[in-house]
């Protein structure tokens, strides 16, 4: 692996055109296979932050869901699920993320965004990502009782939306899982 990954990088930063600013502004444009690292490296970054936010809901004993929006590799916007605080059942991660995402950019669609998530989607959250537009969906752990893109679901297989949305699960998904996991043996105590 190139050394090039350990060093932080700034500013323009574009997976899809390969096209890298580091912090001396050093440009460098990556090889096909060096995209496919960069997009792990930052799919594992704004998953982390996704879960920085699902330990947020834990701690204020809501089910830990985290999600981030991120527009040309910035994040835009965040949530973590709290429909007992809020008084509110549609209050998951992906719903508040993709309002403040919405709210910041004033603009209901958010084309070109990618949604990162702790667990796979419900099928509220993909229905209100086809609504915003949402490029692309990346999630931790899959959901077996409720998951709408691959375990309980397939909502992206049929032809019935007028948007496609990208998706790839797994990423990080041991620790996404594993904060589930701690949340529900902690409630059962
Ligand atoms: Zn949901």
């Amino acid at each position: 692996m190139p050394t090039i990954y350990s060093g932080s990088w700034v500013g323009i930063f574009s997976v899809d055109t390969g096209i890298i600013v580091l912090r001396d502004l050093y440009i460098l444009i990556l090889n096909d296979t060096q995209k496919v690292s960069a997009r792990l490296n930052t799919d594992n970054s704004y998953m982390a932050r996704a879960l920085e936010l699902a330990q947020q809901a834990a701690d204020v004993g809501e089910v830990p869901v985290g999600a981030v929006v991120v527009k040309d590799g910035e994040v835009i916007g965040e949530g973590y699920n709290q429909p007992i605080s809020c008084g509110d059942p549609t209050a998951h991660a992906e719903i508040i993320a993709i309002r403040n995402a919405a709210a910041l950019v004033n603009n209901y669609r958010l084309t070109g965004c990618e949604l990162y998530v702790t667990i796979e989607p419900c099928t509220m959250c993909v229905g209100a990502m086809v609504h915003a537009r949402i490029k692309r969906i990346i999630f931790g752990a899959a959901e077996a009782r409720a998951g709408a893109l691959q375990s309980q679901l397939q909502l992206m297989d049929g032809d019935y939306y007028n948007h496609v949305i990208e998706w790839h699960g797994g990423v990080l998904a041991d620790q996404c899982g594993a904060v589930m996991r701690d949340f529900f043996r902690e409630k059962r105590k």
